[in-house]
């Protein structure tokens, strides 16, 4: 026979490995460790597309060639199961996003295990169990006590018939993408975590990672690292005062107007009455 017969050949061989555990990594271990870790599955649909395999299929390619060199390769996998997406299914559905959620995400692991890529299933996680989630609520705790996780008035994207927040991806030409109502800004309060109080540190470590010139720009500028003053303005007729952030306040001597955006709390405030 001169044809590979994959589906004989491939469900053997899958079936040994399940049963001997070949891929499962022991952490303990302290060899030469390698950990691979890929974007985790959202499971806010029923199954996998094919860009999930151009995903998958060449970063376990590369983690079994480490593998065959000797590395002691920990390939973990897991599910980023919540979210507006995952209700959106099961709205379409009609099921409680709890149920379709478990059901999709039986039906990719088959699919991933399809994929023979080299995951260690013992230790797969779901952000959506309870058991996953125990230790966000954990850190988020951790962090909320130490000062770093705190809350502040922000403007977010609003739809006021689904009454959530949606992300600039979710709104469509100003309409809310799940049910076509037009999308308002609203101030609503927000957790914010203060990453600026690490800026330094991260800064620092993206001299130690090689990642690409451009993600490396992109992470920079996300870190936001920016040293200037805040200087505060007085305003005629008004208590309040407009504060302003700059890096160069040697050059204030040149301002001849401001500009407030729109959402600025100050707008309604101090715009007479003929200009409202
Ligand atoms: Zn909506």
């Amino acid at each position: 026979m001169d044809t590979y017969d994959f589906k004989n050949i491939e469900s053997k061989w899958k079936k040994v490995w399940d049963e001997t555990q070949l891929y499962r990594t022991d952490l303990t271990d302290a060899g030469k460790k390698l950990y691979c870790l890929v974007m985790f599955i959202y499971p806010s649909g029923d199954r996998l597309h094919i860009g999930h395999w151009y995903n998958y299929g060449p970063t376990d390619t590369w983690a079994r060639f480490k593998k065959m060199q000797g590395y002691n390769v920990f390939e973990p996998i897991g599910y980023d199961a919540f979210g507006l997406p995952a209700e959106n299914y099961a709205i379409k559905k009609g099921v409680h996003p709890a149920i379709s959620t478990e059901a999709n995400i039986q039906a990719i692991r088959n699919q991933l295990k399809e994929i023979g890529a080299m995951y260690d299933w013992s230790k797969e996680i779901n952000t959506s169990d309870p058991e996953y989630y125990k230790w966000t609520q954990w850190l988020f705790l951790h962090l909320y006590k130490k000062g770093l996780a705190y809350k502040k008035e922000a403007p977010v994207n609003w739809c006021p018939s689904c009454k959530t927040v949606l992300a600039n991806e979710q709104v469509v030409d100003g309409k809310c993408e799940r049910c076509d109502t037009e999308v308002i800004q609203k101030d609503l309060e927000q957790w914010f975590f203060k990453i600026t109080d690490y800026a330094e540190q991260l800064l620092e470590g993206l001299g130690r990672i090689e990642w690409p010139e451009k993600t490396v720009t992109m992470q920079r500028n996300w870190i936001g690292k920016s040293e200037g003053a805040w200087i505060k303005f007085k305003l005629d007729e008004h208590e309040e005062e407009i504060e302003v952030f700059t890096t160069r306040p040697d050059t204030l001597w040149g301002v001849t107007y401001m500009v407030l955006a729109p959402e600025h709390n100050l707008v309604k405030k101090i715009t007479k009455p003929e200009y409202a």
